[in-house]
């Protein structure tokens, strides 16, 4: 199983993807982690970012892509694995599509953690307070304006990749606002679709989806912050309908 985890920053792609981990044997990569570990480490790559990071931008994509497609040659990414952070710009994804293609590879599902705006800040004060509490070192990009760069980055430069997705089919949109199971849940149900589906294609046959998660996959559409614009019909329709793919099979 080959997924993308997609959504803004405090989204709780990390969160998501660790539940997933152990469940079902994926490997999570993320590129945030993969970068800070550079530059904590010293190296050449983390000398090249940390500046960047610190101001909450995003890195060239040649670098990330390069680490990304190193890393998912790894021993332990073959049984599968979760992208969380990447692809976050188009020229990222379409690297992604290559790189894989050219392994015989390609993705199952890119799940959507959909939140608001204003639930995004205060789960990043909250991890914050919680760091500081703890006597965590905080990260150089836990600070408002570097947030605020985040979230422009995610708008500008990550957001067209939900276009990407759900052109190619492979988008599946759930409210990240849902308690924390009930987004795991919806995940799940998710999954076990996209295994159907590519087990047997041409039979394309739909699976069932449990109550619990159908309420995160179904609930209203978040306010989004002012800025962000405002969500088309078909974006709304992808909240509150399952798709064709996994519609639920009568009882
Ligand atoms: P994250 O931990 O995913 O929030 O990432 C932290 C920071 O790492 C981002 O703000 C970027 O500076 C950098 N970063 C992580 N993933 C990417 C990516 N796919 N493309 C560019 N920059 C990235």
């Amino acid at each position: 199983m080959k997924l993308i985890l997609l959504g803004p920053p405090g989204a709780g792609k990390g969160t998501q993807a660790q539940r997933l981990v152990g469940k079902y044997g994926l490997v999570q990569l993320s590129t945030g982690e993969m970068l800070r570990d550079a530059v904590k480490a010293g190296t050449v790559l983390g000398l090249q970012v940390k500046d960047i990071m610190a101001r909450g931008a995003l890195c060239p994509d040649d670098v990330v892509v390069g680490i990304v497609e190193e890393r998912v040659e790894q021993p332990d990414a073959r049984k599968g694995f979760i992208l969380d952070g990447f692809p976050r710009t188009v020229p990222q994804a379409e690297a992604l599509d290559r790189f894989l293609a050219g392994k015989g590879l390609s993705l199952d599902a890119v799940i959507e953690l959909r939140v608001d705006e204003q639930a995004l800040l205060r789960r990043i004060e909250t991890r914050v307070a919680q760091m500081r509490a703890r006597g965590e070192p905080l990260r150089d990009d836990d600070n408002a304006e570097a947030l605020r760069e985040r979230l422009r980055a995610y708008r500008k430069l990550t957001e067209p990749l939900i276009a990407y997705y759900r052109q190619r089919g492979l988008l599946r949109t759930i409210d990240g606002m849902a308690p924390i199971p009930d987004v795991t849940a919806a995940i799940d149900q998710v999954l076990s679709a996209a295994s159907v589906a590519a087990e047997d294609k041409p039979k394309r046959v739909a699976s069932r989806v449990k109550p619990l998660a159908a309420k995160a996959m179904t609930r209203k559409s978040p306010k989004r912050g002012g800025t962000a614009g405002s969500r088309t019909g078909k974006d709304k329709m992808a909240l509150r309908k399952p798709s064709a793919r996994w519609r639920p099979s009568p009882a």
